[in-house]
């Protein structure tokens, strides 16, 4: 119901409720004044007959009694009036009229004790107040009953019964009702015209809260509040509007900036209240999760942990991950637990698999038989690719019974590959780091990698580190005249040098820093994360512990030098392979300007020629 008809209803209610109270009160005290009034006039009317009639009766003209009791009948309202005499009486003097005897119970009851009896009897047509008032001998009047009467004292002597027509009353109570009724009616009416007319725009206000409130509530902040009123009602309704438009809009960009970050979960609606806050507690899982699987130390693990969430947290118990390896051509089962037999892709021609040849879901229900690998097991499939990098990708196939359940886990699949999309990085840099431990990336004689790990995968590292925004410290290093170490000791002289220096090298950097050996007696440094002032530091400190080294060779001591130079990535040059250009820059500026000295690069060190050279690299 509206407000303003649910108002003036309570108004009707409230006036109607008041109109009939009024009305009762009113009737009530018309018909109690009527009565009281009639027994009045009956108590005084009943007075003047007895002291009329001691009068006849002191004056011996008790005969002529009739005459006054006619005249005094004679009055106005009185229907009709007689006299009752009790036994008593006309025992002491002789029978009173045909008229004095006992008309009925009530003259009977009321002789018996004493007592004054009113009835009323009313008929649609008329209303009559019937009493009867008792004569009671009393001691205390003048003159004394007793004188007269021989009789005891309180001796009922008979009574007086008179019948009152009330209707005029009855009349003029039923007008002034009607009245009453009429006027409560007309102000009834002319209160509920002037309350709609004056509380109309409040309640229509009030309405279009309501509405604009309700539509709140569910996420819509578009409604646009208008109203009548005019000063602080308008001033109200301008400020809800403003405040409106700016949720809106800042919803509107709340969802906008949080859908950047997570593929559109379905389970989004239209509530942007709903919506955000759905977005965010995916948010904050996947976030969690990858800050987890950073922290796992193998591919594997991260697998697992992928695993548990798809079972745990998706509630998907029938699924296949596998591993496919594009150069080898070689599919790996991660997880297929009780499926096994669901995906017969064969291991070694992954290319067999349709997600993965054309890099998109496959769904069974969208044409029968679309994968003849999948179907063979007779149940509902839908199968994921995922592209970790030019190697690696994975496939994900889950299964169902039935298209209801598989439509169910559907649903689920943006969730899922935010998931997958968060662990994508993790699983490449796990997958690289496995790379990195391969023997053939690394020099036999000092266990440093080589130069062929630094071609492979420097380009590689320094993405990662770009997008994470993280930077390198290059140190180019090479011992001071080494030939001659050669020349006058020996080659396995050398080498022993080449590995004394090697193990200073590795015992002044951190497992996140990369040392390779250059080529010969030159190495390379990579400093994770480090600035160019602590990496100056670490270079004098490794030319420090290698000077301070004396290295026994050939029954001699020998005690050599070694020039570094020192660049930074991508401080210096967004390309790695300009950075370590840069730092052997810094290092021929090092070995020209005397050896044994640690010099940072500066622009000034490079000639035009050397730029277009580390250009073309
Ligand atoms: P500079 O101060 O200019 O660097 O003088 P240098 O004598 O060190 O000159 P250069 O860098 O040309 O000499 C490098 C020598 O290192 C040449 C090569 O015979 C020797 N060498 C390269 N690899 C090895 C190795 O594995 N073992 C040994 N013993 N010597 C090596
Ligand atoms: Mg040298
Ligand atoms: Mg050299």
């Amino acid at each position: 119901m509206k407000t303003n008809h649910k108002f003036t209803l309570i108004l009707v209610v409230m006036l109607t409720s008041l109109l009939i109270a009024t009305l009762i009160n009113v009737a009530i005290n018309f018909r109690s004044h009527a009565i009281k009034s009639a027994t009045d006039k009956a108590k005084m009317t009943a007075s003047i007959v007895r002291d009329g009639l001691t009068a006849h009766m002191v004056n011996g003209i008790m005969d002529k009694r009739e005459l006054f009791l006619e005249q005094i009948m004679a009055q106005d309202q009185v229907e009709k009036l007689w006299i009752v005499r009790a036994p008593i009486v006309d025992k002491q003097f002789k029978k009173g009229f045909l008229t004095e005897y006992v008309r009925d119970d009530i003259d009977k009851k009321v002789l018996k004790t004493g007592k004054m009896i009113k009835v009323i009897k009313e008929t649609p047509e008329n209303a009559l107040l019937r009493i009867t008032i008792p004569y009671i001998a009393s001691v205390d009047e003048k003159p004394n009953c007793l004188k007269c009467h021989n009789v005891a004292k309180n001796t009922v002597l008979g009574a007086i019964s008179m019948e009152f027509n009330i209707s005029d009353i009855r009349s003029a109570g039923t007008i002034t009702l009607v009245k009453i009724f009429l006027i409560n009616i007309i102000f009834i009416i002319i209160a509920i015209v002037v309350t709609n007319r004056y509380l109309k725009p409040f309640i229509q206000h009030f309405e279009n809260l309501k509405e604009g409130i309700d539509r709140a509530y569910y996420g819509d902040f578009s409604f646009e509040f208008n109203t009548t009123l005019k000063g602080e009602g308008a001033e109200v309704t301008e400020r809800i509007n403003h405040l409106f438009r700016k949720m809106q809009e800042t919803f509107g960009e709340i969802k906008h900036n949080l859908s950047a970050f997570l593929t559109q979960s379905k389970l989004a609606c239209d509530d942007p209240l709903l919506e955000a806050q759905i977005i965010i507690k995916e948010l904050s899982d996947v976030y969690k999760f990858k800050k987890t699987i950073e922290l796992d130390e193998s591919k594997d693990a991260i697998y697992r942990r992928l695993v548990y969430i798809i079972n745990k947290k998706f509630n998907i118990d029938s699924f296949i991950l596998s591993e496919i390896h594009k150069e080898s051509k070689i599919r790996t089962l991660i997880h297929s637990e009780n499926v096994s037999k669901a995906c017969v892709v064969p291991m070694d021609d992954p290319y067999e698999c349709r997600a993965y040849r054309t890099n998109s879901n496959v769904i069974s229900s969208d044409f029968p038989n679309l994968c003849t690998y999948c179907s063979a097991s007779k149940e509902e499939y839908l199968c994921m690719p995922f592209v970790i990098n030019d190697d690696v990708s994975l496939t994900l196939s889950i299964y169902a019974k039935d298209q209801n359940t598989l439509e169910k886990h559907h649903e689920k699949i943006n969730s899922i590959e935010n998931y997958i999309e968060a662990a994508k990085p993790v699983i490449e840099s796990r997958i690289l780091m496995d790379r990195l431990r391969d023997s053939s990336l690394r020099d036999g004689m000092t266990g440093l990698y080589n130069r062929r790990f630094l071609e492979e995968f420097i380009d590689k590292i320094m993405q990662q580190t770009l997008r994470e925004g993280i930077s390198y410290s290059v140190l180019m290093l090479d011992i001071d005249y080494f030939k001659l170490v050669n020349d006058n000791y020996g080659h396995d002289a050398g080498d022993i040098v080449i590995k004394g220096l090697s193990d200073i090298l590795k015992a002044n950097i951190r497992a996140s820093d990369l040392a390779i050996r250059y080529g010969g007696e030159e190495f390379t440094i990579l400093l994770h994360n480090s600035t160019p002032e602590s990496a100056c530091e670490i270079a004098k400190k490794i030319q420090d512990d290698f000077n301070n080294t004396k290295f026994n060779v050939a029954n001699e001591t020998i005690q050599k030098t070694i020039s570094i130079g020192v660049a930074e990535f991508p401080n210096d040059a967004d390309s790695i392979w300009k950075v370590i250009k840069y730092a052997d820059t810094a290092l021929y500026e090092a070995k020209n300007t005397g050896r044994n000295r640690v010099v940072r690069f500066t622009e000034d060190m490079f000639s035009y020629n050397d730029e277009d050279e580390s250009k073309e690299a």
